[in-house]
């Protein structure tokens, strides 16, 4: 169990590869089809759909299954823009991940107005008011649920109480969320997105959930003409199937118990390399999260070293991964480019044991005691 880097992907839960694997044999009619065999499959599909509406909370037409998170995040702002006047704008938190924010630049432009953070990056509901309270009011606001580097949980549910107030739609990005805490009151948002592979389910599935009228692939009649395409209903079966997994594993231990695993190890390692801290420690963050920023070493050192002991630990989301700019967050954080270079984010899944995260944060300060050497020996210069 030394990957860590869950919050990119998880490794796909083996019931829900056998229901993928036996969908993809025995359910791979189209469902549109006019015959009995595909008729078992619409049947299913609807059965799927039923059944996330439920757990959910929303009518089972407001669910439309898609290819994951960035596609469903996408159509959300590009109808937003589509839908409003010329000159409207859409007020979004500063660290939304990248398939919110680069949509909301491409279609609001300059009318992308973005809600201030405090210094632990939590979004400023005061400050939601007072431009809520501004005409005209914006086309769409979105605050993202649990943010994907540092693990900080958003007041989702104030944002959508205010919004509501002001009646103005809210979109909630509920990626990171989703498998790891409750699923309750996500449905107070007009729109809120997940994908599978990070409770896990395969890749390549998710849905969006929207209470408006969002029409964004046209051509075909499937799901219920909003999003044309021959559905992947083997994909989506699998996706229900690592749900129940996931739960089922939640349900084993406490999520103060699993944070708490995390939390010492952050001490462990912030007791032993000197200069090393935690991002976000001091609010309220998912249980599986920890963006560490490191002293000394570039986070691709450290990232590489890790690998080297055989930890799989990430240098921030994987989306910006080869990006020279700082990420969203550690601008969002203050921090300067020399630290946005040093953060090093570890993220566990639900099978993650305690010991698995002691011997990760061993592993932590054997990577340092070796780099320490290394840069000793060939003089490596170090950011
Ligand atoms: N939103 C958030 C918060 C995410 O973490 C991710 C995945 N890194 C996405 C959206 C996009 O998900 P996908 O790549 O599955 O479309």
């Amino acid at each position: 169990m030394s990957y860590f880097d869950n919050n990119a992907t998880t490794l796909i839960h083996r019931q829900a590869l056998d229901v993928f694997t036996q969908a993809q044999l025995e359910d791979w009619a189209n469902p549109s089809s006019p015959y009995r065999q595909a008729n078992r499959t619409k049947a299913k599909l609807t059965n799927a759909r039923s059944k996330w509406a439920e757990l959910l909370g929303v009518d089972a037409s407001h669910l439309i299954f898609t290819s994951g998170a960035t596609e469903a995040n996408n159509a959300v702002l590009a109808t937003a823009a589509q839908n409003h006047p010329a000159n409207s704008r859409v007020l979004l938190s500063g660290i939304e991940h990248p398939s919110v924010s680069v949509p909301a630049r491409h279609w609001f432009q300059h009318r992308v107005d973005i809600l201030p953070a405090d210094a632990h990056g939590i979004i400023c509901l005061v400050s939601l008011r007072e431009k809520l309270q501004q005409e005209p009011k914006p086309a769409l606001v979105c605050v993202m649920a649990a943010n994907n580097e540092t693990g900080v949980i958003q007041p989702w549910p104030e944002v959508a109480r205010i919004c509501e107030e002001y009646k103005v739609p809210f979109h909630c990005d509920a990626t990171q969320w989703v498998g790891k805490l409750p699923l309750s009151g996500l449905h107070r948002a007009s729109s809120f997105t997940a994908s599978a592979h990070k409770f896990g389910g395969p890749k390549g599935v998710g849905w969006l959930v929207d209470k408006g009228n969002i029409c964004f692939q046209i051509g075909g009649t499937q799901e219920g003409g909003r999003r044309a395409g021959t559905e992947n209903f083997p994909a989506i079966e699998a996706m229900g199937k690592a749900w129940e997994v996931s739960q089922t594993l939640l349900l084993q231990v406490e999520e103060k118990e699993r944070a708490s695993w995390r939390n010492q190890m952050e001490e462990s390692i912030c007791s032993r390399i000197a200069g090393a801290r935690v991002i976000g420690q001091e609010v309220q963050r998912l249980w599986n999260t920890s963006l560490l920023l490191m002293p000394k070493f570039n986070n691709l050192q450290w990232v590489a070293k890790m690998d080297a002991l055989g930890f799989e630990v990430s240098t921030g989301s994987a989306c910006s991964t080869g990006s020279t700019s700082p990420s969203i967050t550690a601008q969002a954080f203050s921090l300067n480019p020399v630290e946005s270079k040093r953060l090093v984010r570890v993220s566990s899944y639900l099978s993650h044991t305690q010991a698995d995260w002691t011997a990760l944060g061993d592993a932590f300060i054997q990577s340092y005691q070796q780099l320490l050497e290394e840069s000793q020996d060939s003089n490596v210069i170090t950011i």
